[in-house]
């Protein structure tokens, strides 16, 4: 795969510098039969330094996952060469089985067939919150 360039795929851009391989691993991107390339500390005029990740096919990205990790990432979808779409995520309003509950005292620490899902309560400070007991998801 050309680093610059692919033909079809996905470039995942404006990642928080060096926060690329904690999403790469996330998405589970080692699992996928094509070419992923992650490109570290690119130079970014809006950030300084930057991620980026280009997967060389068109799959179903998580974007609750990416949105809770990253919200201020941009995807761009490619197709014959050509950027086809662009967009931007934002925080999910829930999280599903992607945080788990610490409070011991926790239904879900018990009930195991029980989701682990949080609440997004405060979106300027990213505070997440159980469903369940209410704990707060400290980063
Ligand atoms: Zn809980």
């Amino acid at each position: 795969m050309n680093i610059d360039s692919i033909r079809n795929g996905i470039v995942i851009d404006h990642i928080k510098a060096k926060k690329g391989l904690e999403i790469y691993d996330a998405l589970k991107l080692g699992e996928l039969d094509c070419s992923v390339a992650i490109i570290t500390n690119a130079r970014s005029k809006k950030m300084g330094r930057k991620d980026i990740i280009k997967i060389d096919k068109n799959i179903d990205l998580d974007l609750d996952i990416l949105g809770y990790l990253d919200p201020n990432i941009t995807i761009n979808i490619i197709k014959d060469d050509e950027r086809v779409e662009k967009y931007h995520i934002e925080l999910p309003k829930q999280v599903v089985n992607i945080i788990k509950c610490k409070n011991p005292r926790c239904i879900t620490s018990t009930e195991q067939e029980l989701q682990q899902i949080f609440i997004l309560t405060d979106k300027e400070k990213k505070i997440y919150r159980c469903k369940y007991c209410e704990t707060i998801k400290e980063d």
